[in-house]
This record gives structure tokens, sequence and C-alpha cells, in this order.
């Protein structure tokens, strides 16, 4: 693959906002297309109505976050792996991939790389005010761990030279650090598998389709094998740590949305959903999805957007505050903090003026199409009118 597939942040224009938890590319694909139902935006409404709103049909941009940009960069870098014979899938090969992406990055979007920097001198500032000498960064346990000051004496002359005025860091400084995180990422995913040993059917799937009752999905696997007897895989690869209970309902939410769309694509039930965890020394959830299991789910899906589709209708998106709202983009505008909304613009699909290829829905940050079209498999189950890869533009 030529440029990097920017994927996986918000998920998703160019590399879009910075939803914490979002598909990139997912999100990518919705910055052109008529509002679809993904696992993020789905969970997006049930969060809060007027940040689905925001996302979905205002699409107000959103700047990234380094969190996001390292996991866009990791899954980047697992795409491409699988490009290399598989002899050459190897750890070193798979670093040297990171530096490749990255310079890619900073040429299409060198704003993206000036917003990450910022941030990452930010933290930088506010543990050398804390006194810490190391960047914070919650979203890696790795890195915390190592920001954890042993419990030993600390020298005379260190004291002196913390109390001396310190000149802030050159953001420069900071990005081999980073860098270095989305390597121990890859470790760790070397850690959990080997890809020298299988070969993906797909990377990066755009899958789309449409329920018998019209609700239209669409979403990214990040990865689908397939084994020996034809049974289906589905693989998330996540750059946090494994979740606890709530997070966890969220991404089996996610990889159900995936086999309930691969169901209606395929007619199989995909044997495994597979959540693949890279930090905090990696782990691995596997999950068997059972059909009956997933037309139960059908059914949730379709709440949702019925309730999607009625607030649409009175454009009663309601705020709903919550913990959300501490990382919530779009507070200013919220009128659960005192902030004013700007005037419901509509359903985006009336707003619509042509139509976009689904082969074309994972650009680069830069707007441009990669030189290898991600893998698609769309089409309405049920004879929809939302056809082929293709649909209508928003
Ligand atoms: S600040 Fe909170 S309530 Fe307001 S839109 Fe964001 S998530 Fe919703």
């Amino acid at each position: 693959m030529g440029s990097p597939s920017l994927t996986g942040v918000s998920e998703q224009a160019g590399i879009p906002a910075t939803v914490p938890g979002a598909a990139p590319a997912e999100e990518a694909a919705e910055e052109r297309r008529r509002p679809a139902l993904s696992p993020s935006r789905a969970a997006d409404f049930k969060q809060c109505p007027l940040l689905y709103r925001f996302r979905a049909v205002d699409r107000l941009p959103e700047a990234p976050s380094a969190a996001a940009l390292r996991g866009t960069l990791v899954h980047a870098v697992l795409e491409r792996l699988f490009d290399l014979p598989a002899a050459e899938r190897v750890p070193a090969r798979a670093k040297a991939l990171v530096g490749v992406v990255w310079a890619e990055i900073a040429e299409e979007a060198p704003e993206l790389v000036a917003a990450v920097l910022a941030e990452l001198r930010e933290r930088r500032a506010a543990a050398d005010t804390d006194g810490s000498d190391q960047v914070e960064q919650p979203e890696q346990p790795e890195h915390r761990a190592e920001a954890e000051q042993p419990g030993e004496a600390v020298a005379a002359e260190q004291i002196a030279e913390a109390e001396q005025p310190v000149p802030p860091p050159e953001p420069a400084d900071l990005l081999p650090g980073w860098l270095a995180s989305a390597e121990s990422l890859l470790d760790t995913y070397f850690a959990l598998e080997d890809p020298r040993s299988f070969e993906p059917q797909s990377r990066e799937l755009l899958v789309e389709t449409e329920l018998s009752s019209g609700v239209p999905l669409r979403g990214y696997l990040d990865r689908l094998d397939v084994d020996t007897e034809g049974g289906l895989r589905i693989v998330d690869y996540k750059t946090g740590a494994a979740p606890r209970e709530a997070s966890e309902a969220r991404a089996l939410f996610q990889m159900k949305f995936y086999a309930l769309a691969l169901l209606e694509l395929r007619g199989t039930v995909p044997e495994q959903l597979r959540l693949v965890y890279l930090g905090e020394g990696g782990e691995e959830l596997t999950y068997r999805p059972e059909a009956g299991e997933l037309r139960r789910f059908q059914r949730i899906l379709e709440a949702i957007w019925a309730a999607i589709r009625e607030a649409d209708r009175t454009g009663d998106f309601r705020p709903r505050r919550g913990p959300g709202c501490d990382w919530c983009a779009h507070r200013a505008l919220c009128p659960a903090w005192d902030g004013t909304p700007p005037p419901y613009p509509g359903w985006p699909e009336l707003r619509a003026t042509n139509t976009t290829s689904a082969t074309t829905s994972a650009t680069t940050s830069s707007g441009t199409a990669p030189d290898t079209a991600p893998d698609t498999v769309s089409g309405p189950a049920h004879g929809g009118a939302h056809g082929g890869g293709a649909s209508s533009a928003a």
C-alpha cells in the first residue's frame, strides 16, 4: 500500500476528530456520506444525543489527540505489515514502518503533527510543574508506570537542579518518546500473535449494508481472517489496555455490530470476535456470537436508529451530561454547559449533491485517496436503495 490509511481515528476529513474510542476510517467515511449507523455513532447517541448531532449531522471538526493519532499510526503500521512477505513480518520491520508512516502523516497533515506536539509539550510542562520528570500519558499505562517515581532518596544535587528554572522543552525533543510508545505497542502485538503464520483475508474492510428494516449500517473492520474451513474471525486492535466492564461492553457492542453486518452480507455468523488490546502488556478477548443473539442485537440497533430519526424529525437532540462531558470537544456549544448550539442544519442527505464510491472512503488526511483502496464489502442484503459500494454523499 502506498499512503497510510489514516483510519482508526475519528475515528476519523483526514484524520478527523479525535473521538475517544472511535474508529478513524469510519469517521472519514461519514464525513462524505449520508449518515449511517456505525458503532461509534451509535455509542455517541446512547451517551448523548446532542453529541451525536454535533458529530454526525453538524459534522463539527474536533482536534485529534496524541493518543488518537498514535492509535491511527499503529493501526496503519499493522495494516501495512501484511503487505510484506510473511517471513518479513518481524518487529524490526514493523518498527521501521512507524517512521515511514509517521513521515507520511507529517507531510500530508502537518497541522496534526503540530497539534500532537503542542499536546505533548503541554503535558510535559504540567508534569514539570507537578515535579515529575516524565510526560503524563494516562492513555499509555506503560508510560504511566515509567512516570512513577521510585521511592529512593533524591540526591541533593538533583533537588538543587530541580529548583532552577527549567526552559520549556522543545517539542522535537518529545517526539522520539512518543514514537517509541507506538513501537512499544507493536512489541505487545508481536507478543500476542505471529503475523508470519497467517494471511488475513482483508484489512481495513469497509462493511456497509442495510437491514430489512431500512437501517443503514457502516463500519470498518481492522482485519478479517478466514480459517481453512471458511470460518470468519473479526479482529479489532485496541491501543489501550484491556477494558473494565463498561468499556468491554462498548467493545462488544462494536464487535457485534460488525458480526451482524457480516451476517447480513455473507449469510454466515462469524465464528470469533477477537479484541486485541495492545496496552499494559496486552490481552486478547475472544467472543463467539450466535445468530439468535445477533438478531436480538439487530433490534437494539433498530431502536437506536428510530430514536435518531425521531430526533431529526423534531430537531430535538438533547444534551445528556455525564462523565463524557470532560472529553467533549463541543462543551462551548452545549446548552447543558451554558453554551448555544448552532441552528439545526437538517439531515445531511437532504443536502446531498452527488454520490461517492465506497472505495474512496478511506482517504488520507489530505483528502486524497490511498493508492490502494481499502477492501469493501457492501450492498443491501434486502434490496434497499443503499446499494453496492456507493452511497449518498452527505
Ligand atoms: S458537553 Fe456533554 S452534554 Fe454537552 S454535547 Fe458534549 S457530551 Fe453532550
